[in-house]
């Protein structure tokens, strides 16, 4: 990974010139002395901005926990691929989200990530800072460019407030995604709102005209607009605003006295009325309230949505994923050979029913192969390539229920007698706060140990993009069972049809729209919310009488599934045709 870093950066500077060039030694936390590449301007103009507590560039740079932060990365990806003049802000995360080792027990333990943001990124020479309760909060920039297909380079601003200079917990502010009190939260929310409208004025963008917030954690860029012009109007012709999330709860909201406290001033009281409801402030009202554009990620999302904000009208653009990153390498291969240009326009994908059947499946047990070694690799248990494999990967919570399909353990022997053998593969974080997720995850090892000798079951740690990548090639089915409508979309699924692998999931999110039932796929239930119990009786059912047993028998048929996933949904749900609608709806109208 060093490596390609390396690469990508020897082909940024050849394409500058030397001069801007410095190498500085740089001392950090005054500890830890490393030395930064740094420079004196970045030579791009921009006009569109992207603003996302997360965003995913490069699987070993931990700025991302899960599925927002990925889709952020891909959705920078395609603007590169596309030349979209946009550029990227979001927070250094210097500690990551955290590493995840797992005990005896299936006890989560969380480590910081280990990061140093001198070997990917550059600083450069550029600095602002933003009022936080009484202090001022220098703020610095790293830069990473992402590069797209045919060499267009999309900008990617971390913000950085480990400055010489900063208070003590001043320094910490970018430190740990997703980390510490509401307090240290809305402090994060300022450096990244505020900080970010500032820091890209003092990189001399100036033709900034659109501020896309990605979920609510941006909002507070509203308030730096406004302050400069006292005008809602003006703000709104500049701002849009995607939702990411289908429930109350999920939307971030902060005590009005800790905003009074933190911002004093600089949160004008004529807004308040407008976003602060019973005594809290809430970012996803403000960031609605301020835009002249909002979207939901899929359409189910936006009913919901709608439902959620009805003095708003919501609109949606469903997410994607970004085909070359998520195409396996033996797939890649084969499109290659058979849908040249696919990675310029993975709508061609389409044209997979072109492609054999058998080299579908042989492309699909190279890529079954490379996931068991790495199975072997980091648990030490060896599964077999012969037999059906199950995935199931996420983020480990509550409404995504990992623990659905080993809640029954009787059942699943049953399937195995009746319709034929199965293994499977877990993988997962569970928020270091998230006491329900931790215990799904030593559920998960209670059921392995249960199950020994009988069926297979591995957890493997630490899930991240790179494990991710393997898991959605190397299954023979993704499975995905969040209760409805907590999944405003959800993209895993995508990237399984990406490499050919058909998902069994509830109709919540983007399979409402992607599930043929038997042509891409299986539902679970009738895309009504219903209870656990029935949910979990049709899975199995399913499992049982349809899946398997046609796995087995009919591989002609799975293998015919298998090719659909790729040319109806992989040539759909990707963040190509979603920038391209970002691009028309919502940045250039
Ligand atoms: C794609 C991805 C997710 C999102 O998974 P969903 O099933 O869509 O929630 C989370 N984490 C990683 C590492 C991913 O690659």
């Amino acid at each position: 990974m060093i490596l390609d870093a390396e690469e990508e950066l020897k082909n940024y500077s050849t394409q500058q010139s030397e001069s801007k060039w410095l190498i500085m030694p740089l001392l950090i936390g005054g500890r830890m002395e490393r030395k930064a590449r740094v420079l004196t301007e970045l030579p791009y103009n921009p006009k569109i901005a992207y603003f996302s507590m997360e965003i995913c560039v490069r699987s070993d740079i931990p700025t991302y926990s899960g599925g927002l932060g990925i889709l952020a990365g891909d959705t920078i990806r395609s603007c590169a691929d596309l030349n979209i003049p946009i550029v990227a802000i979001t927070l250094l995360s210097e500690k990551g989200y955290f590493d995840q080792d797992i005990g005896e027990e299936g006890e989560q333990v969380e480590k910081p990530s280990n990061f140093n943001p001198a070997s990917s990124m550059y600083l450069v020479a550029r600095e602002t800072s933003v009022r936080i309760g009484n202090s001022q909060v220098k703020i610095r920039p790293w830069f990473y460019p992402v590069t797209g297909s045919s060499g267009y380079q999309v900008p990617v601003i971390f913000l950085d407030t480990n400055v010489e200079g900063n208070g003590e917990w001043e320094r910490t502010l970018t430190s740990y995604l997703y980390g510490g009190d509401e307090k240290y939260r809305l402090a994060q929310e300022i450096v990244l709102g505020i900080g970010g409208v500032r820091i890209l004025k003092a990189l001399g963008f100036t033709g900034i005209y659109r501020y896309h917030m990605n979920e609510g954690h941006a909002s507070l860029l509203t308030l730096e607009l406004y302050n400069k012009t006292r005008n809602v109007d003006y703000v709104r012709s500049q701002c849009v605003f995607t939702t990411h999330t289908p429930v109350p709860a999920g939307h971030d909201k902060f005590d009005i006295e800790l905003v009074r406290e933190l911002m004093g001033e600089e949160f004008p009281k004529e807004i308040l009325p407008h976003v602060v409801f019973d005594g809290k402030l809430n970012m996803t009202k403000l960031g609605m309230f301020f835009s002249h554009y909002i979207n939901g990620v899929a359409k189910r999302h936006r009913e919901v949505s709608q439902e959620l904000f009805p003095g708003y009208s919501i609109d949606s653009i469903t997410n994607g994923v970004h085909s070359p990153t998520w195409v396996s390498k033996p797939f890649r291969r084969l499109f290659n050979i058979y849908i040249p240009g696919w990675k310029s326009d993975p709508y061609m994908l389409r044209y997979a029913s072109s492609i054999p059947k058998n080299e579908i499946w042989k492309a699909h047990m190279e890529a079954k192969k490379k996931l068991l070694e790495y199975v072997k690799r980091s648990t030490e248990i060896e599964l077999d390539l012969e037999v059906f494999t199950i995935g199931f990967a996420r983020r480990m919570t509550e409404y995504k229920r990992p623990d659905m399909l080993i809640s029954d353990l009787s059942e699943l022997l049953r399937i195995k007698e009746e319709a034929g053998d199965f293994q499977i593969i877990y993988s997962g974080k569970a928020h270091p706060k998230d006491t329900q997720g931790k215990m799904m995850i030593r559920k998960i090892f209670r059921a392995q140990k249960e199950l020994e000798g009988k069926i297979k079951i591995v957890f493997i740690k630490n899930y991240n993009m790179e494990i991710a990548k393997l898991m959605v090639s190397g299954v023979d089915l993704w499975l995905n069972n969040p209760k409805i409508p907590m999944e405003a979309s959800g993209t895993s699924g995508m990237k399984a049809a990406h490499n050919g692998v058909p998902q069994l999931s509830t109709l919540d999110g983007w399979w409402k729209e992607g599930c043929i039932e038997g042509v891409t796929g299986w539902s679970i239930g009738n895309g009504e919310p219903s209870n656990d119990e029935e949910e979990r009786e049709d899975m199995y059912r399913k499992l049982r009488e349809v899946i398997i047993p046609m796995f087995y028998r009919e591989r002609e048929k799975w293998i015919e599934i298998m090719r659909n996933c790729i040319a109806l949904n992989a040539s759909f749900f990707n963040t190509q045709r979603m920038v391209e609608q970002y691009v028309l709806n919502a940045y250039f109208l």
